[in-house]
């Protein structure tokens, strides 16, 4: 039987102020793209954005901007122009998204703050390969149209222990950054900017990593459709005061709420683990679906992929090398696994839901029989949902709340 006794959700108090700093962070962006003496650098959202912000870099990070093209919903129609100069529709819909909509010569930005008609003209591009291949591609394609220059960091993946090759590996790269960057910033590297920058970036990581972790409580004062949310500040100002404030912040009005044991639904019944993308387009309407059924996503494998413990400021280059290699993403399906049974204990998870995400397979962990493995070890039951993080044409949203209601009733049974 599913629960009838209806749940709502409850607004966190310092969305006004995340806000507000995200609206700052497009409108300096836009400024110093416009600026002659500043200068703009891309980075891949797990990419080394430490050594940029060192150099006085204003960071901006496409997939941030491919995440506003899903929550607006302008994401599907776009992702046509992009097929039709030669990108897949099968390849991540960020950037088919994303180059649709430079295509188009439109951007969500506009929408969201008021004077800004484009994204930020890039100096140099930075990417990581520790997430996928995509972003390589995406970002070659605007090297060319902006003529700068591109560079890269090339990860190992499938790692299972990372280990001293990996990282020295990675940190060599990181180190090879140090010319390039110098000859577009016009500046000469200070290795005490970046252990400034890396120790900032590790108390955001602590903070972010808090504020998560306060949904180990049960009612849990946070969901994941929160945490989709208020992760902005960890991507995109990492390395900021700014950010370091703001989690504070957060984190105080989340305490309270625990405090108070004031769930972020009402009559929390179920506690839900959510791996894989969001389904940026639909969080609104999902998010009301599972709080209707006093279901609460607690935890996903996509927030906690901003947590970096092992950024340490006496050795910022091996530490950043370790930190983006540790990360989920990067890893093999046995460390994968054992990382989602230590967070099903941890944040006491009666169910975990797989997005297969179409066009993100690097984030859609079902394929190859890890909900088994998974439901075989702990005993959790798991739904696997079919869908995408940008192209909604890969999602039917009837199928998805039919589902999603059927795990429910089968959750209820368990109790
Ligand atoms: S990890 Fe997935 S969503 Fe992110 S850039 Fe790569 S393919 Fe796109």
């Amino acid at each position: 039987m599913v629960a009838t006794e209806q749940s709502t959700k409850r607004r966190i108090i310092a969305t006004n102020k995340m806000k507000q700093m995200m609206s700052e962070y497009y409108y300096e962006l836009d400024s110093a793209a416009k600026s002659k003496d500043k200068k703009v650098a891309w980075c891949s959202s797990v990419g080394p954005a430490e050594i940029l912000r060192s150099f006085g870099f204003y960071v901006y990070f496409p997939e941030n901007h491919g995440a506003m093209l899903g929550t607006s919903r302008m994401a599907t129609d776009l992702i046509p122009y992009a097929n039709a100069i030669g990108y897949s529709p099968d390849i991540c819909s960020y950037l088919t998204s994303d180059i649709g909509a430079y295509l188009q010569k439109v951007t969500p930005l506009s929408n969201a703050y008021k004077g800004i008609i484009s994204i930020p003209k890039p100096d140099v591009l930075v990417f990581n390969t520790n997430q996928c291949r995509d972003i390589q591609d995406w970002f070659r394609f605007y090297a060319k149209e902006f003529h700068a220059p591109l560079l890269g960091v090339y990860t190992h993946r499938g790692i299972k222990d990372v280990t001293e090759i990996h990282v020295s590996s990675v940190a060599h790269q990181m180190e090879q950054l140090i010319e390039p960057l110098e000859k577009v910033s016009g500046t000469t590297f200070d290795k005490k900017n970046l252990k400034k920058v890396v120790s900032l970036s590790r108390e955001c990581s602590d903070l972010w990593k808090s504020v998560l972790e306060t949904a180990a409580t049960v009612p849990s004062p946070l969901t994941f459709f929160d945490a989709t949310i208020h992760m902005g500040p960890a991507v995109v100002l990492r390395g900021t005061h700014h950010a370091v404030d703001y989690y504070k912040i957060l984190l105080a009005e989340l305490k309270a709420r625990v405090k108070n044991h004031e769930g972020a639904i009402d009559n929390e019944r179920f506690r839900l683990y959510w791996d894989g993308m969001p389904i940026w387009g639909r969080l609104r309407t999902h998010s009301e679906l599972c709080a209707s059924h006093r279901a609460c996503i607690v935890a996903s494998t996509y927030c906690n992929s901003w947590i970096f413990t092992d950024f340490d400021d006496k050795d910022p280059f091996r530490s950043m090398a370790k930190a983006y290699t540790k990360l989920f993403i990067v890893r093999s399906d046995e460390a994968k696994e054992k990382y989602i049974e230590k967070i099903i204990e941890f944040y006491k998870i009666d169910g975990v839901i797989f997005h297969d995400s179409k066009t993100c397979p690097n984030n859609s962990n079902n394929r190859y029989g890890m909900p088994q493995r998974v439901e075989e070890k702990t005993g959790i039951t798991s739904l696997v949902i079919n869908g995408d993080l940008n192209d909604l044409r890969c999602l039917s949203d009837e199928q998805f709340k039919t589902n999603v209601e059927a795990f429910i009733e089968q959750l209820e049974d368990k109790k």
